[in-house]
């Protein structure tokens, strides 16, 4: 099935900040963001769909090392006032905090049915190298494009980058330098743009027909992240594991999720897993998966009570910890729903 871009679809874009829509200011020649008309005369490509193309421009803009759980929440807030008045929904957002962002907007989506689609660029919209212009035009195509029971082609948040259409909660900016700066390590992509743009169907997610569209505002922070690394002292394990601020601890550790087996630091593990703290293991590695029960080193691990986060990402395990802590005061519900999969995030 090829969507169609209908000529009755329109399409929300939420202009954020980021380097898409930066340029160089006197008098140091640092890139700060510009209004949004000045992104759109870059674009004059978007006039030749036959959509209504509307836009709403953050106040202030920012480069998306600000984000805060605040900014989640006007994404969310401003994807729910106009929900039912678009097909879909562009986030213009920097790249370096994008793919936090849409790891935790595909989680406070609740019952989503529409596209919501992440992009930016490396440069801004405004230079002859620009991706941002393919970025923006290939994203707003895809936020209005419809399958022919008139449903969206994608229901999903996602980033779409250097040709290729992410699932959000999947992806790791992996490059400072290249167009293609986002990479999803462990499922392919869900389109790719070509001449067309080619969607993979079998592996985009429809939406439930029971459950309706809501937004999930209450995010839990209290998470710290503690990678192991040779040579790790105990007053840091300790400092990250028994900090009495910390409800829940990513543990990023080696290859299928290994960590010392030294008494020192299963201790200390064992000590937090007491104290009540929910310790979650992700693999350092660029791609695959823990399997804690894989090798000995693992396996102690897994006995302590610490939880698999499966082929997670960093960035979607911290997304997925705020948003079940907000909604659950009981850890052991957070717990159970951790090691689910609610938004494909995981595969088991
Ligand atoms: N620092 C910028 C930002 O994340 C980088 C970018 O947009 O690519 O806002």
């Amino acid at each position: 099935m090829t969507p169609l871009s209908s000529p009755k679809s329109s399409v929300l874009l939420i202009y954020t900040g980021g380097t898409i829509g930066m340029r160089a200011d006197s008098p140091d020649g640092a890139l700060r963001p510009f209004d949004f008309s000045g992104v759109l005369q870059e674009v004059p490509e978007l006039s030749k769909y036959a959509m209504k193309i509307d836009s709403l421009t953050f106040d202030p803009l920012i480069d998306s090392s600000d984000v805060e759980p605040s900014t989640w929440l006007d994404i969310a807030k401003a994807i729910r006032d106009n929900y039912d008045a678009y097909d879909g929904f562009v986030v213009l957002h920097g790249t370096d905090t994008m793919s936090y962002s849409a790891s935790v907007l595909s989680f406070m989506l609740e019952g989503l049915g529409k596209p919501v689609i992440f992009t930016g660029s490396q440069l801004p919209v405004g230079a002859p190298r620009t991706d941002g212009r393919e970025n923006l035009v290939s994203s707003v195509e895809i936020a209005s494009a419809k399958l022919p029971d008139g449903s969206a082609a994608v229901s999903e948040v996602c980033i779409f980058f250097d040709s290729k259409l992410l699932r959000g909660n999947r992806t790791t900016k992996i490059s400072a330098e290249r167009f293609d700066a986002f990479h999803s390590p462990n499922i392919p992509p869900l389109a790719e743009a070509g001449i067309s743009i080619q969607y993979n169907n079998a592996l985009i997610r429809r939406p439930s027909s029971d459950e309706r569209f809501s937004i999930s505002t209450s995010l839990d922070t209290r998470v710290s992240i503690l990678k192991i690394h040779p040579g790790i002292t105990p007053q840091v394990v300790r400092n990250i594991l028994l900090g009495p601020e910390t409800r829940a601890v990513i543990m990023e550790t080696y290859g299928s999720g290994n960590a010392p087996t030294a008494p020192w630091f299963m201790s200390i593990v064992k000590e937090a897993v007491a104290m009540g703290k929910i310790i979650v293991n992700v693999t350092q590695c660029g791609s695959g998966r823990v399997d804690m029960s894989r090798y000995a080193t693992g396996k102690t691990l897994l006995e302590a009570g610490v939880l698999s986060g499966y082929d997670s990402t960093t960035e979607s395990a911290l997304a997925k910890l705020f948003y079940l802590m907000g909604r659950y005061e009981n850890d052991e519900r957070v717990k159970e729903l951790f090691t689910q999969d609610l938004r494909g995030e995981i595969s088991k």
